[in-house]
């Protein structure tokens, strides 16, 4: 299983995550992105990690 967490206060709110997340699990919520889907969907595939501009997501293999 994965941990993907999302820093609040370096996100910049650009939606890059949430659009481009295989599992669809990622959801932009006033402004930041949050893990707002299961994680037991998400793949590892670093895709979040990748697109974000400002370092704000954090892929962990638990
Ligand atoms: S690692 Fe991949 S599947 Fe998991 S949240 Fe990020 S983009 Fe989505
Ligand atoms: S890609 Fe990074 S900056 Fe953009 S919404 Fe996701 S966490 Fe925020």
């Amino acid at each position: 299983m994965y941990v993907v967490t999302i820093n609040q206060d370096t996100c910049e709110g650009c939606g890059e995550c949430a659009d481009n997340c295989p599992a669809s699990i990622l959801e932009m919520v006033d402004g930041k992105a949050q893990v707002t889907g299961e994680l037991d969907d998400c793949l590892g595939c670093e895709t979040c990690m990748s697109v974000c501009p400002s370092g704000a997501v954090k892929v962990e293999e638990s």
